[in-house]
């Protein structure tokens, strides 16, 4: 029989064994298999400046998040008999003849896909690039919206309608994988220490509870569906943002954005359990309905030119941001004086997730709430502290929160003060996060300052000492926040959506 081909499966997301049919595609016929993942150096660029050592682009809970589930990645295909080679050389001696890897919608692996592409086509390779990441390829329903991208969720549902596999069994069965080949001079390196890659660890305080890796996926999965009730009653956006011993909703957005999860998979799961109730929620709010503000973000990120920017995107409405950095700075490190807020970005740095309304707090307070900072710099500091990064859906969200596209309601503001009040009265989540505060009577944990001083004596905390003031105060920042954007909207109809920046200068 003649020698089947060397192929190679390029390991980015997708870091999992279930659902994946890229490395089945790879493993089929093949003599030799090479699994593979590349440090990226895109994503490793040191960052002297604004953050503490490591990367811009990923903090150090995402990096160690990767790394943990390139281990457990590492161990699954040990069991089918092959190995995960991390590279750091170039593998010219393989003798590849089949390339797999999971298509991508994010702008930097379009332009990288597009360069590997030629030139494996140029060194006669097959290139096998299936979408496996989203529940629907994007690129489908936008041309089945005449080239354009639905910028509803509703119409985006219209089109989207029941994938084809929702009925079909998906999980792979992966009984074995044919042998590593000969690894030449290439130098290949077992999964590398979070040190290795440049990062500082500093200590257990500061890293995240959730740990990386397709096992544990799968086990929290199976945990969040045990319970059928929770699932058929899933409503989001009701849920409580300060529960944190028993997070509200499912906290597997980190294995979601590696591909430790596939969406696939949590789709026909999430199915089953519908199926098997009667009566549960429905999109947008039920738990698919989650699923499905995925695929929208991906959809209408892939169709829409400069998604990631203010300027030049078609979407976005045109505001004239501050570009205040002491107060960006303040609300990145928790300084703002107003506890709700600085409590979720202390979650935030040191776990890399929060609940979906402790996010739209944070977003709405830093952008048209009350700090008008533009929101390309919010987006930035999500994207390095998040573990659940995702290109996509951070920029869609941020575009949502801030009024520039999708949701135009500026005058409904979240307060830094009653939002968090409502669902935790007592201040636990406060507490938690800020233990400055633990002793703050309740009556003023969500506003210190306006303590009597024996009390915040008492409490161990005087504020502009131990505790910042705030920063601006809400009632008159709201206001003012809420006139800028109805010159800022009034402008956008008048220039047709498009306002050029000097037209912007004057509402400063
Ligand atoms: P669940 O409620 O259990 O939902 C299940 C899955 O559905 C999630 O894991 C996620 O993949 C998807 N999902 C849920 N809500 C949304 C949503 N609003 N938009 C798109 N997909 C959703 N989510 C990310 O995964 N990565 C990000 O970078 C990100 N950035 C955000 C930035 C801002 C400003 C805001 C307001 C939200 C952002 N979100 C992001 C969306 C959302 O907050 C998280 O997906 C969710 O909180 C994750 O928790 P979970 O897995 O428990 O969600």
């Amino acid at each position: 029989m003649a020698p089947g081909p060397n192929s190679l499966m390029w390991f980015r997301k997708g870091l999992r064994i279930h659902d994946n049919p890229a490395l089945e595609h790879a493993a089929n016929g093949c003599d030799c298999l090479y699994p593979v993942f590349v440090i990226d150096p895109h994503y490793m660029k040191p960052d002297p400046a604004t953050f503490s050592p490591g990367s811009t682009r990923a903090g150090l809970n995402r990096i160690r998040f990767l790394l943990e589930s390139l281990v457990d990645l590492d161990a699954s295909l040990k069991k089918l008999g092959s190995r995960l080679l991390v590279l750091k050389g170039e593998p010219s001696e393989w003798d590849i003849k089949r390339l797999c890897f999971e298509y991508e919608t994010e702008p930097y692996y379009q332009a990288l896909d597009y360069k590997v592409k030629n030139y494996a086509s140029l060194a006669g390779i097959e290139v096998f690039s299936p979408v496996s990441h989203t529940l629907f390829n994007p690129a489908d329903i936008i041309q089945k919206n005449g080239g354009r991208p639905p910028l509803s969720y509703q119409s985006f549902l219209k089109l989207a309608g029941k994938p084809s596999w929702a009925s079909s069994p998906l999980v792979t069965k992966l009984n074995s994988l044919p042998p590593i080949g000969h690894v030449g001079n290439c130098e290949i390196s077992e999964v590398p220490i979070v040190q290795e890659l440049g990062y500082e660890d500093t200590g257990e305080d500061e890293l995240t509870v959730f740990r990386g890796g397709e096992s544990e996926a799968l086990r929290r999965l199976r945990d969040s569906i045990k319970d059928k009730e929770w699932v058929a009653n899933f409503e989001k956006p009701k849920g409580d943002p300060s529960a944190f011993l028993k997070p509200a909703t499912t906290v597997l957005s980190p294995y979601l954005k590696f591909g430790c999860l596939s969406s696939r998979y949590f789709y026909q799961c999430i199915q089953d359990v519908q199926k098997n109730v009667e009566r549960h929620t429905s999109p947008p709010v039920s738990l698919l309905g989650q699923l499905l503000w995925r695929d929208f973000f991906y959809t209408v990120g892939f169709g829409t030119p400069n998604f990631e920017q203010m300027r030049g995107n078609r979407i976005c409405k045109q505001i004239p941001w501050n570009d205040d950095d002491e107060l960006l700075a303040a609300w990145r490190d928790a300084r703002t004086g107003f506890p709700w807020i600085d409590a979720i970005m202390v979650q935030l740095r040191k776990w890399g997730w929060m609940h979906h309304l402790a996010r739209h707090s944070v977003a709405c307070f830093l952008t048209r709430g009350d700090l008008f900072v533009h929101w390309e710099k919010g987006r930035d500091v999500f994207e390095r502290l998040l573990i659940d990064h995702d290109w996509a859906i951070n920029n869609g969200n941020w575009l949502w929160l801030s009024c520039s596209s999708f949701f135009y309601q500026y005058n409904r503001i979240y307060s830094p003060i009653s939002f968090g009040k409502k669902y935790d009265p007592d201040g636990e989540y406060i507490r938690h996060f800020l233990p400055v505060l633990k002793d703050m009577p309740k009556e003023y944990i969500y506003e210190p300052w306006t303590a009597p001083l024996s009390i915040q004596t008492k409490a161990k905390c005087i504020v502009g000492k131990d505790y910042p003031k705030p920063v601006i105060s809400h009632d008159s920042a709201s206001k003012e926040c809420k006139r800028k954007l109805a010159e800022a909207y009034e402008l956008n109809k008048k220039l047709n959506g498009v306002a050029s920046n000097e037209d912007l200068q004057g509402l400063r």
